[in-house]
C-alpha cells in the first residue's frame, strides 16, 4: 500500500499526474489533492478521475500507470 496524489496543476498536454508519496516529483500541498493509501497506481487514478477527468501517472515514481 502507498499513499498517492494528484497534481491540481495540469501538465502541458493537459493531464494531471498521479505521484506516490517519496517521489522526487510529489507536488507542494496547495497544488496536489490527496488520494489516500492504494494498492496500486491503478487504484489511484481512478480516484483521480473523479476530481480531474484526464489524469496520467507520474512516469518516475507510477511508471506501469504512466501513457506518454
Ligand atoms: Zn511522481
Amino acid at each position: 500500500m502507498a499513499y498517492y496524489c494528484v497534481n491540481k496543476n495540469a501538465q502541458p498536454n493537459g493531464t494531471h499526474e498521479v505521484h506516490k508519496d517519496g517521489c522526487n516529483w510529489y507536488p507542494e500541498e496547495k497544488n496536489r489533492v490527496d488520494l489516500g493509501t492504494h494498492s496500486s497506481c491503478k487504484l489511484a487514478l481512478e480516484e483521480a478521475q473523479e476530481y480531474f477527468g484526464n489524469v496520467n501517472g507520474c512516469a518516475y515514481c507510477c511508471p506501469t500507470c504512466h501513457r506518454s
